[in-house]
């Protein structure tokens, strides 16, 4: 590969944009080289550690991405910390083009007083405890309690509910880890409530996930009918996808099966301003939420608080009110307010050859199928700079040779694609006496033990 001549680009990050930007340069030239670099032993980003485990279908598109590091001019370079092992600058002066794919792992905190108390859980750490992220192993949260609150009304919060709920035998066949099976098994979580800011009109998550819940077995649904009032008259006003999501919910109100043992429902208009602490003031017992009134309305409805409260007994708080992306190296431009790579059509600003695709160019928003195509069409940026001489293809650039050399004398040794496959098979070989299609290795030294091994 060291004699292809064409152009040298490098990827950060190994998740759903890595991998579209990577499989469509590739595409596009037949002389390109990509290599991609992931802080992790293993790849796919969000596909295996996002993704709810009851959404096998979804992961399906792990088997392009696969297609994409075999491909014959792709290299993945796994168990490399970008802004650690080794700088964007390094990585700029190696490569013709250097495009940052590496999401948003970071929350949002919720910003309120007894936030600290424990009890209380981010969504990206709950769904880390299940899907096996290695820094959320030991988070063992307590699913003791009989009542559950979830902040925030988007897919991930509908994940994180019906996980809560589902029939352990829905959960017992998929890639969900075994510690979280074990301790869904003995939860004691019968009622959740999902809070939201703003009204049934703003909800923000999508239709399938919604379907999902309103037919979970053994559940109904307990929603406030003051929350609905007037919103039957403004269906037939809404665009499309709306109002589908709209019926359904209202459908929803109070559905499900009469006898069930669990229920669900969604809050509306309400904002949280205090975790309440129990007797001993180290767990929480309770979330104290601000009734809201909504100002203008549609999509750019505002929620204000007003000066109703409201207290909710519960012993169990995860906030899903988004994720962030981070700073991963102090010389690459990075907007706080936002917490994105400042970018024009994924163009980084003020720095020629440096490019962003995925969750760190747009914000964490969108499934998939966004993360592609706006990988894609940074992928066209590129190409299209490429071509207008932008970017300066006339100087030789080593690529992962020199990137390799620096990394050895810095004591970091890559996983590459074929030993991810070594780890791939071990997880498979695990899960096949539980009927699961893999159990997940949550331990990097035995990864990279497995790996190299
Ligand atoms: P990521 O998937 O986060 O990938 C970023 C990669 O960069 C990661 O592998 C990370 O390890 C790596 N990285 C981070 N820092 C560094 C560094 N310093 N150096 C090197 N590498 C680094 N979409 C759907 O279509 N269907 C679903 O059911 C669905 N469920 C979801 C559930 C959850 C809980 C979440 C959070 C998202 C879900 N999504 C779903 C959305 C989907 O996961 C995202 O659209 C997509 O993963 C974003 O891709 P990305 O590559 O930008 O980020």
């Amino acid at each position: 590969l060291s004699s292809v001549s064409g152009p040298r680009v490098c990827v950060v990050g190994g998740g759903p944009a890595g991998f579209y930007t990577a499989q469509q340069l590739l595409k596009a030239r037949q002389d390109a080289l990509v290599d991609i670099y992931e802080r992790l032993p293993v790849p796919f980003g969000l596909v295996r550690f996002g993704v709810a485990p009851d959404h096998p279908e979804v992961k399906n598109v792990i088997n392009t991405f696969t297609q994409t590091a075999h491909h014959e001019r792709c290299s993945f370079h796994g168990n490399v910390n970008v802004g650690r092992d080794v700088s964007v600058e390094e990585l700029r002066q190696a490569y013709h083009a250097v495009v940052l794919s590496y999401g948003a792992e970071a929350n949002r905190p919720i910003g309120i007083p007894g936030e600290n108390l424990s009890g209380i859980f981010s969504a990206k750490d709950f769904v880390g405890w299940y899907n096996g992220i290695p820094a959320n192993k030991e988070l063992c949260p307590d699913l003791s309690c009989e009542t559950a609150v979830i902040l925030g009304q988007g897919n991930v919060a509908l994940d994180v509910a019906r996980i809560l709920l589902s029939p352990l035998d829905t959960l017992k066949t998929t890639d969900i880890t075994q510690h979280a099976l074990k301790a869904l098994a003995g939860s004691g979580v019968r009622r959740v409530l999902i809070i939201g800011r703003r009204g049934p009109l703003q909800i923000a998550c999508t239709i399938k996930e919604l379907r999902e819940l309103v037919n979970l077995p053994n559940t109904r649904a307990e929603m406030l009918l003051s929350d609905f009032e007037g919103i039957k008259e403004t269906l037939k006003d809404l665009p499309r996808p709306r109002k589908r999501l709209t019926d359904l919910l209202m459908k929803a109100v109070n559905g499900g099966e009469d006898k069930a043992e669990k229920s669900w429902s969604f809050r509306f208009s309400r904002s949280p301003v205090e975790v309440l602490a129990g007797a001993d003031g180290k767990r929480a017992a309770g979330i104290r939420l601000a009734l809201n009134k909504l100002e203008g309305s549609g999509e750019n409805a505002r929620a204000v608080p007003t000066d109703q409260l409201e207290d909710v007994d519960c012993g169990l708080i995860i906030s899903s009110i988004g994720y962030k992306s981070i700073l991963i190296d102090p010389a690459v431009p990075f907007d706080p307010r936002r917490s994105v790579v400042p970018n024009d059509m994924g163009r980084v600003q003020d720095t020629p050859g440096l490019y962003c695709s995925g969750w760190v160019k747009r914000g964490p928003t969108g499934v998939i199928a966004t993360t592609m195509n706006d990988s894609f069409d940074t992928a066209r940026v590129l190409l299209q700079d490429m071509e207008t001489g932008e970017l300066d293809l006339s100087i030789k650039k080593p690529g992962a040779q020199a990137i390799s050399a620096l990394l050895q004398t810095r004591g970091v040794r890559t996983v590459l694609f074929s030993d991810w496959e070594k780890i791939n098979a071990e997880e498979e070989r695990r899960g096949k006496p539980h009927g699961k299609p893999r159990e997940k290795l949550l331990d990097v030294e035995e990864m990279l033990q497995i790996a190299w091994s």
